[in-house]
């Protein structure tokens, strides 16, 4: 017997029609959106401004998985760590940051990644496989709902395991289901998708009607550094990254944001920083500069603190708009770079442990 469809990867539109062949109304549809993404019931038994002739229909037609919490670690500056069981055993991890300044919650796209990018554990595993879009958009409504805060205005950052932009239409759908009026609501407005610079999907990005804010992992300023650092860059080069960047439309108070992950003697000296601000100018952006928070498997150190505000002050000096990013439930492994997946825990033949990328 083959499984049911699943619910939760349905657009509102496409539900709506596909309720229509159940005898159902548009409304239904808004409905039903309410009950799994504001009110967290996936169950249609409780869904009961349906009728009990419909609740009974849609209970022999689909499905609505939702991930298992498999573990919850809370830090004490408040961030919330999930490890998140699917339907097929593999784990996914994701964070609720309480104030970054506003609350966000840090999200995967997919299941290991397939960038490998030098100081991230996740590009070691490879990539095992793409997430769905309702998988995408479960890890927001079961941490909403875990939080209570799914009537609240909050953030996502597409910054967890995997490239988004590697899973392009799933990520996207996803975006649309969690701007779902009927649903949570999110505005695209209030999610930043984090990319390593996957060319050809940027370049269908910048033609989306629905575009999330845009961070670029740039980490390095020479092409032969990212080459080493990014291996995507070995295809997709820094001088047309920037060249599309420069391209890409921005509304009239929208700044790319560019990720820097600091590495001490790699990528963190004057001369650096320099060039940085150099590529940077005349593109409307601001950097985030994130020490690396160091991990056993990673073969790079953090930078002492008088670097990092070297590095930092080098940018502000040439009028480069510059933050540091402040490291989040260290004490929990959370901090970007941080999250560790425990091998057992994955599914037969995975790696010993994963760790959350930065994207
Ligand atoms: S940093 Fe991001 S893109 Fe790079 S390997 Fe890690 S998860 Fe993938």
């Amino acid at each position: 017997m083959s499984a049911p469809p699943i619910l939760t990867e349905l657009e509102p539109d496409a539900l709506a029609e596909t309720l229509a062949g159940l005898g159902a109304k548009p409304f239904h549809a808004r409905q039903i959106y309410r009950w799994i993404y504001r009110r967290g019931v996936a169950d249609f038994a409780r869904m009961t401004d349906l009728s009990r002739d419909l609740r009974a229909k849609l209970e022999r037609t689909f499905a609505i998985p939702t991930p298992a919490v498999t573990t919850r670690s809370e830090s004490a500056d408040g961030t919330v760590k999930f490890l998140l069981r699917l339907g097929d055993g593999r784990e996914v991890e994701s964070v609720f940051i309480p104030d970054t300044p506003a609350m966000t919650f840090c999200v995967s796209t997919q299941v290991g990644c397939a960038m490998r990018c030098g100081f991230c554990l996740t590009g070691r595993m490879g990539l095992l496989r793409n997430l769905t879009a309702g998988e995408i958009a479960a890890q927001v409504r079961v941490m909403a709902h875990d939080l209570d805060l799914a009537g609240r205005r909050f953030n996502i950052v597409l910054m967890g395991m995997g490239e988004p932009l590697h899973n392009y239409d799933e990520t996207m759908k996803a975006l649309r289901i969690l701007a779902a009026e009927c649903g949570l609501a999110v505005s695209p407005r209030r999610v930043t998708l984090s990319t390593v610079g996957v060319l050809p999907a940027l370049e269908r990005l910048a033609q989306e009607p629905l575009m999330p804010n845009l961070a670029v992992s740039l980490h390095a300023t020479t092409e032969e550094l990212r080459d080493r650092l990014v291996p995507v860059s070995r295809k997709y080069g820094l001088a047309d990254l920037i060249a599309a960047c420069r391209r890409f439309p921005l509304a009239r108070r929208d700044r790319i944001t560019f990720e820097y992950v600091l590495l001490r003697d790699v990528n963190d000296g004057v001369a650096d920083a320099r060039r940085l601000a150099n590529l940077l100018r005349g593109i409307r952006s601001k950097v985030n500069v994130i020490p690396l928070n160091e991990a056993p498997g990673i073969p790079y150190r953090r930078p002492s603190d008088a670097r990092i505000d070297r590095f930092a002050q080098t940018l502000a000096d040439r009028h480069v708009t510059v933050s540091v990013r402040k490291s989040r439930g260290r004490d929990i492994r959370a901090a970007c770079g941080q999250l560790i997946v425990e091998g057992a825990r994955q599914a037969p033949g995975q790696r010993a442990a994963a760790l959350l990328g930065s994207s």
